[in-house]
């Protein structure tokens, strides 16, 4: 374990820092990374961000993208820096199966290991940890980092709010989800302060889909869509197949789950999507319903109340047929 003290004087002098965040990294992933990032740059710290895997591209036009190091893509100048570290940085996860092949060499690492996270049941592998399941994002967790656990309010910059208000902007659907309190809305009003421009930051990461990414979405929404009324459940699935003929890449099936959700009535929402190693699956729902209960339950997966992931080692077909059969357990939390 790491006192705060024994934390505050390691970050005194400039440290060999990694950052890292879950495989398949979305807007709260690199906005916190990237705003923590930011921050221990500007305190002079030799810091690399690491991320299991790719991510989309709308992301790629926050702050000091150009420096973010993709593990697949930089096996051995990742595991180096690793290996190098005094301090790791874990970012927007809290199970070190979250970061793949990344995990078990985190997991040998001699650095301290830092958790600043908002999810469930977190493994104990980190020595000191910042986490909040009542946060909107990690985002929202590294600002309070920041400003009241290392004090340091005053260094908060233009580039670190511009993170940090991408990443609580996307965790909670552009500030409508229960987690979006008057704080949340308070620490926004901070960053647009700080000189975040809300707008800009929008219009960044959503209105910049490519041309194949809408007219993926309205294949799924017309031709994919399969209303369980009887359940108040929607599912969208779609093939390799599918996912090829579009040319679909890395984000562009982002969100396409909150449509199925946006139906009136609908409770429950799955994007289930076959991905060359596994068949993944989205559940997003609407007020008390559990989502992650079912992905822990059946997909070895995990997540918030209202917004939670897994995967299945069966067929698209098998793994559909599966989250169907399983409705029945919840139909009365589902009608009610
Ligand atoms: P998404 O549906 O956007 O992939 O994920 C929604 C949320 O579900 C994520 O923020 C994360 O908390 C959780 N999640 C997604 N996939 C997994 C998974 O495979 N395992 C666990 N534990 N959580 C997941
Ligand atoms: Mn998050």
């Amino acid at each position: 374990m790491l006192s705060l003290l024994e934390l505050t004087d390691l970050l005194a002098t400039p440290q060999k820092i990694v950052i890292t965040t879950h495989h398949k990294p979305d807007g709260d992933a690199m906005g916190s990374s990237l705003g923590l990032y930011a921050y221990l740059i500007q305190k002079g710290h030799h810091v690399s961000l690491i991320t299991p895997t790719d991510y989309p591209y709308f992301l790629h036009w926050l702050p000091n993208n150009s420096d973010v190091i993709v593990y697949t893509d930089n096996k051995t100048e990742s595991e180096k820096l690793v290996a190098e570290a005094a301090l790791i940085f874990c970012l927007d996860f809290n199970t070190l199966s979250r970061i793949n092949e990344l995990g078990e060499l985190i997991r040998v690492a001699d650095a301290k290991k830092i958790m600043i996270d908002h999810h469930l049941d977190p493994e104990d592998f980190d020595d000191f940890r910042h986490w909040n399941i009542n946060a909107c994002a990690a985002a929202q967790l590294v600002y309070d980092f920041i400003v009241n656990v290392l004090n340091d309010g005053e260094t908060l910059t233009k580039d670190i709010a511009t993170c940090l208000y991408t990443g609580i902007m996307t965790d909670s659907g552009s500030f409508r989800f229960p987690s979006a309190t008057s704080t949340v809305y308070r620490i926004a009003a901070d960053l647009i302060d700080l000189g975040a421009e809300h707008w800009k930051i929008h219009q960044l990461v959503y209105d910049n889909a490519t041309e194949n990414r809408l007219r993926f979405l309205g294949h799924c929404i017309s031709n994919k869509l399969e209303l369980l009324r009887e359940y108040n459940t929607a599912i969208i699935s779609v093939t390799a197949e599918e996912l090829k003929s579009f040319n679909i890449v890395t984000g562009d099936t982002e969100g396409i789950v909150n449509y199925a959700l946006s139906v009136n009535g609908i409770k429950l929402a799955a994007f289930i999507i076959e991905r060359p190693d596994r068949v993944k699956i989205s559940l997003r729902s609407t007020g008390d319903f559990p989502a992650n209960e079912i992905c822990k339950k059946y997909f070895n997966g995990g997540g918030h109340r209202n917004a939670a992931g897994g995967a299945s080692e069966k067929s698209l077909e098998a793994t559909v047929a599966d989250f169907k059969s399983i409705l029945s357990e919840y139909q009365t939390q589902l009608l009610a």
